[in-house]
């Protein structure tokens, strides 16, 4: 397959977006299928899911990794018309809210999605989560509504729920003929015309007659359209009133625009497991989803003038790129996958990773199949590449022209804030875990690895339960490690409120070489986020330069072992003023002891005290749930910060300590019956209220 240069306007950057078990990887499986690239249908069941490739994937059916595979697509011709053929980039979204940072990273760098529904279940708050965060970066979308093929399936009651719970402006643009065993294909509204799918895999596409006993309900959902359709062009809805009838290519342009516009939602539906549908799905991608260049020009700020810049998708502009995700690649090691917004990217040059500071070789540049890779020299403007080669890029970063700097978007990666032990069963299960571990901290900038400074363990820090639990996962499987694993516990940290000294002396006089080690430390509290200082403010040699380096280790090593209870002391400065030394017995091991001694002291003179994860907590509800949900927020000790309103449904904004999290998913759904949704993610670490922070710590103490 050569690699074909595609111009702009025929590149479509999309994302398949839908509840956990719509159909998503069956959709993206068939769409492969029938854009030649994979040859051979395989099915979710059977374990052949091309895009699936990661086997826990497969098998809790979520899709977690923000791959990206390219293909081509040529719609079918409307009146003789040539069409010309398309390329196609599909970004897997992660469907699962525990990945918001994933899902709204992805939601980023795609132009659109298509969004899959379950023909039976209609709307699933999962769906509705995902719709709002769509809504939130006005990624315009197209439905698809699957599997009418199954028993209880129903299109009328499956548009009914997107538009009371989704969006009024969702309009069918087909309808489908028969339902559930008897489902055969579809009637394209503009064309008015009937379609069937033959062939062994519904390959074939070929007309046949409207059932007679459909015509009256296709005129009426036809006028519906072409009336909607119409009000969003001037001239057309013009010579529409005049009694004109607008032609197929003319409904198709204006569609096109309102869908671009998030005026309109297109609805196409179909039944992917038994091949039918896909091909309009398709068709509708090219026609109504927007080119690189129907969206607004991507913006960044120059780091050197921190002046607002803007990127067009053209050739000749600097080149500009969002890392969106680093993968470890069975074939070639690490790969990062980047979306071009501007310019060219060649092989074996160099950009700027201006998020980093670093400058990174693109030592090679791959298209990315589903099942395949295909190396090229150059890419343009909405191409998605996965590069190899790079060394200190993460996801999220910005890479770009060295000489035309931006950064794209602003580097955060929030705190872990669940927290879990982990221990090898083998020595020979440690060696492999720590591989593994170290490898999955490079690709998951939201992971994070830590050693128990007293008890030797390993902790592992995330976002989410499903966060570690995917890890641990992965950890059993890809590098084969057996370890058991503790239960998820909330990342608490101290600091202190005031400041305050102590005296640090370590001294053993008992014959021969003695200890001697003796310091004054002062601790004083810095804002939050701020980290530890160390400031040596020794005059005159009163502690000798050498045991400086030690003492400030002992310092570190008993802040991150905590005071209160075990917790990771932050945000303080600590100064070392005073101390002595013996010309005999004085040893780096005396100070670093001293140090560790007198900085506890210290802590604990100034009114120490517990941090807690505090999360931005998005929740979605209809409005006849909003008092239970409010109610309920407020006794987790929340700070409801506000109550908007997105297309039919309230969102409630409030700040909740984690701890108080733990369950709410479930919780949340039987207050709602299933049709509340929630996000989260770390906001700040706050103080914990002391009732609450002396339970902690005597449960800590007692280890539970
Ligand atoms: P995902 O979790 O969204 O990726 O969904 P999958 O593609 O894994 O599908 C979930 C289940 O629904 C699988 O058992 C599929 O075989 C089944 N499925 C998917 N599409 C259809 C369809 O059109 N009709 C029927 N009857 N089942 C389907």
């Amino acid at each position: 397959m050569a690699d074909e240069r595609y111009p702009i306007e025929r590149v479509r950057d999309i994302g398949i977006i839908a509840h956990i078990d719509a159909g998503k990887t069956t959709v993206t499986e068939r769409i492969l299928f029938y854009t030649g690239i994979s040859h051979k249908i395989g099915e979710v069941h059977e374990g052949e899911a091309v895009m699936d490739w990661m086997d826990q994937e497969r098998e809790r059916g979520i899709t977690i990794t923000a791959a990206a595979t390219t293909c081509f697509w040529t719609p079918r011709a409307i009146d003789d018309n040539k069409e010309e053929k398309y390329r196609i980039n599909i970004l897997d979204t992660p469907g699962h809210v525990d990945f918001t940072a994933e899902v709204e990273r992805s939601l980023r760098v795609l132009d659109g999605g298509a969004v899959i529904f379950d023909g039976v279940a209609g709307v699933e708050p999962q769906s509705e989560t995902v719709w709002h965060q769509a809504d939130k970066y006005n990624v315009p979308r197209i439905c698809f509504i699957n599997k009418l093929d199954r028993l209880g399936a129903s299109f009328t009651r499956s548009l009914d729920s997107i538009l009371e719970r989704l969006t009024k402006d969702a309009l069918p643009i087909v309808l489908p003929i028969g339902l559930e065993s008897e489902f055969s294909g579809l009637v394209d509204l503009f064309e008015r015309k009937a379609f069937g799918f033959d062939g062994e895999h519904g390959e074939k596409v070929v007309e046949r007659d409207i059932p007679a006993n459909m015509k009256e309900e296709v005129e009426k959902y036809r006028a519906a359209l072409i009336e909607r359709v119409v009000e969003h062009d001037d001239k057309l809805l013009a010579a529409y009133l005049a009694g004109e009838e607008p032609s197929v290519r003319e409904l198709q342009r204006v569609l096109r625009s309102a869908t671009i516009a998030g005026k309109i939602v297109p609805v196409l539906c179909g039944a992917a497991l038994s091949n039918k549908g896909v091909q309009f799905l398709l068709d509708a991608v090219i026609r109504y989803l927007p080119s690189p260049l129907d969206v607004p020009s991507v913006e960044g700020d120059n780091p050197k003038t921190t002046q607002r810049e803007q990127r067009k998708p053209e050739d000749d502009e600097p080149f500009a790129g969002l890392a969106f995700k680093v993968a470890t690649d069975p074939f070639v090691g690490q790969l990062t996958y980047c979306r071009i917004y501007s310019g060219k990217l060649k092989r074996g040059t160099y950009v700027l990773n201006s998020s980093s500071g670093d400058t990174e070789r693109i030592g090679r540049i791959l298209r990315m199949h589903a099942n395949d890779r295909e190396e090229v020299e150059e890419m343009y403007p909405g191409d998605i590449a996965g590069l190899v080669g790079l060394k200190a890029t993460t996801t999220g970063d910005t890479l770009c022209d060295t000489e035309h700097p931006i950064v794209l978007e602003r580097v955060f990666f929030p705190e872990p804030v669940i927290a879990m032990r982990i221990e090898p069963k083998t020595k020979a299960d440690q060696e492999r875990m720590g591989i593994a571990l170290k490898r999955l901290a490079e690709e998951d900038p939201t992971f994070r690895l830590v050693t128990d400074q007293e008890t030797g363990e390993t902790i592992i820090a995330g976002m989410g339960e499903l966060h570690l639990e995917i890890i641990v996962d992965r950890m059993f499987r890809e590098f084969k490690v057996e370890a058991n694993v503790g239960r998820p516990q909330v990342a608490y940290k101290e600091t202190i409120r005031t400041t305050a000294e102590a005296e640090g002396k370590y001294i053993r006089q008992t014959g021969g070489r003695g200890q001697y080690g003796h310091v004054w430390l002062k601790v004083e509290p810095r804002e939050r986020g701020q980290g530890f200082e160390f400031v040596n403010a020794i005059r005159g040699g009163v502690v000798p330069q050498e045991y400086i380096p030690p003492v400030e280790k002992g310092v570190k090593e008993a802040l991150d072992r905590g005071i209160m209870a075990g917790y990771p002391v932050v945000d303080v400065n600590v100064t070392l003023y005073d101390g002595s030394y013996h010309d005999v017995d004085s040893s780096e091991a005396a100070f670093k002891i001293a140090g560790s001694l007198a900085v506890q002291e210290a802590c604990k003179r100034a009114r120490p005290v517990l941090l807690e994860p505090i999360m931005k907590v998005e929740v979605i509800s209809p409005e006849n749930f909003l008092g239970d949900v409010t109610g309920d927020l407020a006794a987790r000790r929340s700070h409801i910060e506000n109550l908007g309103e997105r297309a039919m449904v309230k969102v409630i904004s409030a700040k909740t300590p984690l701890a108080e999290m733990f369950g709410y998913a479930t919780q949340l759904r039987s207050m709602t019956q299933g049709r509340g949704s929630y996000t989260m993610e770390f906001d700040h670490y706050a103080e914990v209220p002391d009732n609450i922070a002396s339970t902690i710590i005597e449960g800590k103490k007692s280890g539970k």
